[in-house]
């Protein structure tokens, strides 16, 4: 697998938290109960980090507190130097998300969804294409850049939405329910790309 990290790692760092949450409580309203109440976590940077819970357990709403999709009841949350408060464009560009429900438009084409998204974060020409080329060639995708993602198999279609996450080279990638609905081999497969991405890249992954 080629690097898809923006810098090499160099000499040890002391070790930072990617992800630092103090007291994070969510109260949606009208709701009885909240759905995160004093949450304290460090999570450290270049790690792969899995947040287990039941169904309505709150996983979700962290999430979105995180993404900055979501502003909470109370507490904090510090994705490295940024709050997600005060500065949620710094912290959008320090992640790479692959959301619960699929994200991809199913009427264009792989490469055409990579396009699309390199856009939105301002990439374009030669840069994007070479950026989405590599990222395609890394998860196996390749042989399918032309294809329509309303073609491929559910565990390909995983490959694209998280090549497609780290086309601005995000430090922390965030996974939600990123296994669900994908049979065990598959599951294996995804679980291999992303250990590399940690092992190779020194990504932080949260799921
Ligand atoms: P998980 O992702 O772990 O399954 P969620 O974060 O989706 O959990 O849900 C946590 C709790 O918050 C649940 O009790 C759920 O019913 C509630 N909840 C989630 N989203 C909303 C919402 N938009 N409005 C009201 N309550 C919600
Ligand atoms: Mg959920």
């Amino acid at each position: 697998m080629t690097s898809l990290a923006a810098h090499e790692p160099s000499a040890p760092t002391p070790v930072q938290s990617a992800v630092a949450i103090r007291g994070l409580t969510h109260r949606y309203p009208k709701s009885q109960r909240p759905a995160l109440d004093g949450v304290d976590l460090d999570i450290p940077a270049g790690t792969m980090f899995g947040i287990l819970g039941p169904n309505g357990g709150g996983k979700s709403t962290l999430f979105r507190i995180m993404t900055t999709l979501l502003r909470p009841t109370a507490g904090s949350v510090a994705i490295f130097d940024a709050d997600v408060l005060t500065r949620p464009a710094l912290v959008r560009r320090y992640l790479g998300v692959v959301f619960q429900s699929p994200s991809l438009d199913d009427e264009l084409s792989v490469a055409e969804n990579m396009r699309h998204q390199g856009h939105l974060y301002g990439l374009a020409g030669r840069e994007l294409t070479e950026r989405a080329s590599v990222l395609l060639t890394t998860f196996g995708l390749a042989q399918r850049v032309r294809d329509r993602a309303g073609t491929l198999s559910g565990g390909l279609k995983r490959r694209v939405e998280i090549a497609k996450a780290l086309l601005h080279r995000p430090r922390l990638l965030v996974l939600d329910e990123p296994t669900s609905g994908l049979d065990p081999t598959v599951r294996q497969d995804l679980w291999r790309c992303l250990t590399e991405l940690r092992d190779r890249d020194g990504m932080t992954i949260v799921l």
